[in-house]
């Protein structure tokens, strides 16, 4: 129902679950967050509320400057901390807002039956991902995303793409934001403007790589896309 990505000199786990709070006005069932830490993917998920999220992560106290975190809205897998976001397939990590429609038919078409560890619909994405990536993120979720037939906000890992966030969507929101020590992605404006007031709403069917230096966008042929960069003009004191 959320989603939240940091990257940056920040401490990442911190803020996205300070942004989690932010995010719980939304309604949700379950929250999660991944960590990439060098070569290393940490995931730290359950059914429950950020509170509970927050308790286990102290105590696991998992490493990385770079991360996505999720409020899950169950639609497809019970509640559950397996359905919990994010999901991990192979070298792919991901969160998901929205309903992936054919994600049966995605199961069969790549024999995922039986590999994967939840019921979601959003796991089967991460599956398809990880089928076609042979070290180029782009390439890799353009051909996923030709096949999606639903509603999305994708925020992907890539175990082997150190300090970097991947984000993609239809219909689903995402802004994007710039903060003077990296880069961040939300479902909403609400979660950010503690950090930041520059912003740019993601179009859809555009690709956009958040690094500690900033933010590329490129449309769905692969072409380099100019972003619209908006100012948050709301009063932010909390
Ligand atoms: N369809 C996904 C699930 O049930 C994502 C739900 C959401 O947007 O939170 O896990």
């Amino acid at each position: 129902c959320g989603i939240i990505g940091y990257t940056g000199k920040g401490n990442a786990g911190k803020i996205m679950l300070d942004a989690l709070e932010l995010l719980e006005y939304r309604g949700y069932d379950s929250a999660g967050i991944a960590l990439l830490d060098g070569g290393k993917t940490q995931i730290v998920k359950r059914a429950g509320r950020v509170k509970e999220l927050r308790g286990l992560y102290e105590e696991l106290k998992p490493a990385g400057q770079c991360g996505i975190g999720h409020t899950r809205w169950a639609t497809h897998g019970g509640v559950s901390n397996e359905n919990a976001h994010p999901h991990k397939f192979g070298k792919i990590t991901l969160i998901h807002n929205g309903i992936i429609e054919n994600y049966k038919e995605l199961t069969e078409k790549y024999g995922l039956e039986g590999s994967l560890a939840s019921e979601t619909d959003s796991e089967v994405v991460a599956a398809v991902l990880e089928h076609f990536y042979t070290g180029d993120p782009y390439s890799a979720i353009r051909r996923t995303v030709l096949k999606l037939k639903g509603t999305f906000a994708l925020a992907i890992l890539f175990e082997d793409q150190p300090d970097k966030i991947f984000a993609v969507r239809n219909v689903s929101p995402i802004v994007a934001a710039v903060t003077e020590k990296g880069a961040m992605l939300s479902s909403d404006v609400a979660a950010i403007v503690p950090f930041t007031t520059d912003y740019f709403v993601v179009p859809e069917f555009h690709v956009i790589c958040l690094s500690p230096q900033g933010i590329d966008m490129f449309d769905l042929s692969g072409d380099r896309a100019e972003v619209e960069w908006l100012k948050v003009d709301w009063d932010v004191s909390r």
